[in-house]
């Protein structure tokens, strides 16, 4: 137990050395006491566990909408709410080709809701406007298309926040056309922490918000949805069907709740965004640039801006400590000051590398390694 209570130590948790993504966290001592601190039990398949019951409430306060359902991913959140939102095919989402329904999600809404995915590329790089909206949504009988029934936005997306007076265009639109509008909020904590709105603001343009608990807030495990009490009760009755409703998920709820409370309410997010802010300085230092702009807690670096090879980072990054495998830098709460110290020296060494070349990337001949690859032991 006493190894269990010092994860939260950073020179002790290997979460302090991990830049891989904010989903890395370990539970603190306080969300795994939570557990232990839970007063009754309940069933929540029948709504009856009060800390599940508490922390809906809890959200769907903190959120300004009627109502919440807890569920245990944040795929099954989006997922759900998708499958909520649609009735009869043909029907189509319009949604960025980036965004994590579209690419992350093995494909669901095309199973789960038969819909037809509509993605749309930002010509600004950072977030969809109205007018590509606008332009991609079917809005028409023709027996040709599938009419656009729902559209999903991501914020952050790629640790980039979505500028609230946009969000407010395409919601005003859509709202006219009876066109559902969700928000994938898995990092929304960030955008709040670094001051794009309040959550209330924020979710208001929505029909649908989820939101993650087991990202940046550094619980275990869960997700929760929000929206008006006949999308929330769709929601459970769907939950049920996919086998995502649980008994005593207590177990599960405290520590969500104590994830927000520490990290979101209690401040800690904006270190984190600090730090990020920190290390593009360094890397812009050297020249480099970035792919995204960097407003959260996501440094998303562009090696071709100064020759560096992508393939070499994760064995840089190994030889110095650390976890880190492609162009996309995370700082969570448990990044230790040390982890950034060598951090920096990552990047000096890669620039370094790159200028020994001549400042060209060198040909290995192999893709550069993606969000979802696998890290490679053996080189
Ligand atoms: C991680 C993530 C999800 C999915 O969350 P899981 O809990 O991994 O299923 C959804 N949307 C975004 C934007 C995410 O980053």
């Amino acid at each position: 137990m006493a190894a269990i209570h010092n994860v939260a130590d950073g020179q002790q948790n290997p979460a302090a050395y991990d830049f891989r993504s904010d989903t890395v966290t370990t539970p603190t001592p306080s969300m795994l006491n939570s557990i232990m601190a839970i007063p009754t039990h309940g069933d929540d398949v029948f709504s009856e566990d009060p800390t599940t019951n508490a922390l809906e409430s809890f959200i769907a306060n903190l959120t300004g909408k009627p109502a919440a359902c807890f569920v245990l991913s944040g795929t099954m959140g989006n997922q759900l709410a998708v499958r909520a939102h649609l009735t009869q095919p043909p029907h189509s989402i319009v949604l960025d080709s980036r965004s994590h329904i579209f690419n992350y999600e093995a494909g669901g809404a095309a199973v789960l809701s038969q819909a037809q995915m509509l993605p749309v590329t930002p010509a600004n790089g950072v977030h969809l406007t109205l007018e590509e909206v606008r332009a991609n949504l079917v809005d028409s009988d023709d027996i040709h298309y599938a009419p656009t029934r729902l559209v999903c936005l991501e914020n952050s997306l790629d640790g980039a926040i979505f500028p609230l007076p946009e969000i407010v265009r395409i919601s005003d639109f859509v709202r006219k056309r009876g066109v559902k509008l969700h928000l994938d909020g898995a990092r929304l904590w960030n955008v709040v922490a670094a001051g794009g709105g309040s959550l209330q603001e924020i979710c208001e343009p929505f029909d649908s918000v989820s939101l993650c608990f087991s990202k940046g807030l550094g619980a275990p495990m869960g997700s929760i949805l929000v929206g008006s009490d006949a999308f929330i009760k769709r929601v459970r009755h769907f939950r049920k069907m996919i086998g995502g409703g649980t008994r005593q998920c207590g177990v599960v709820t405290a520590p969500a709740r104590t994830a927000v409370e520490e990290v979101f309410l209690g401040g800690k997010l904006a270190r984190t965004h600090e730090l990020a802010k920190r290390l593009e300085g360094v890397w812009a230092g050297y020249g480099g640039k970035l792919r995204v702009p960097c407003d959260t807690n996501m440094v998303w670096l562009d090696p071709d801006s100064v020759g560096v090879d992508p393939n070499e980072i994760e064995a840089e990054a190994k030889k110095a400590g650390l976890r880190w495998g492609f162009e996309r830098v995370v700082i969570h709460h448990q990044i230790c000051d040390d982890a950034i110290t060598r951090l920096e020296g990552v990047f000096k060494q890669l620039v370094e590398n790159a200028r020994a070349r001549g400042g060209v990337q060198s040909q290995r001949g192999r893709p550069a390694p993606g969000r979802y690859s696998r890290p490679d032991d053996d080189d």
